[in-house]
């Protein structure tokens, strides 16, 4: 789905607080919840990840894709991957 859409109202929400690229969080895109890919069910996010967001970004901005599966790997293996 690429449509055009306008920029996030909200600086900082559109991009992952932990890596700095885009998270493509539907909520931030001005879509529903439901239609963002962390719903898919083989996504989940630990109390550990959420963690590791910043205080400030805690709520607001999404963890990508990629640092989610990352981080999942990681902390499967030895807690937390750098
Ligand atoms: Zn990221």
């Amino acid at each position: 789905m690429t449509l055009s859409h306008e920029p996030p109202q909200v600086p900082g929400t559109a991009h992952c607080p932990l890596c700095g690229k885009e998270n493509h969080c539907a909520v931030s895109l001005g879509e529903p919840p439901e239609h963002c890919w962390c719903f898919a069910p083989d996504i989940q996010f630990t109390e550990a990840m959420k963690a590791l967001v910043p205080a400030d970004k805690r709520g607001r901005s999404c963890i990508c894709a990629d640092c989610v599966s990352r981080l999942a790997q990681g902390l499967d293996k030895d807690g937390l991957a750098p």
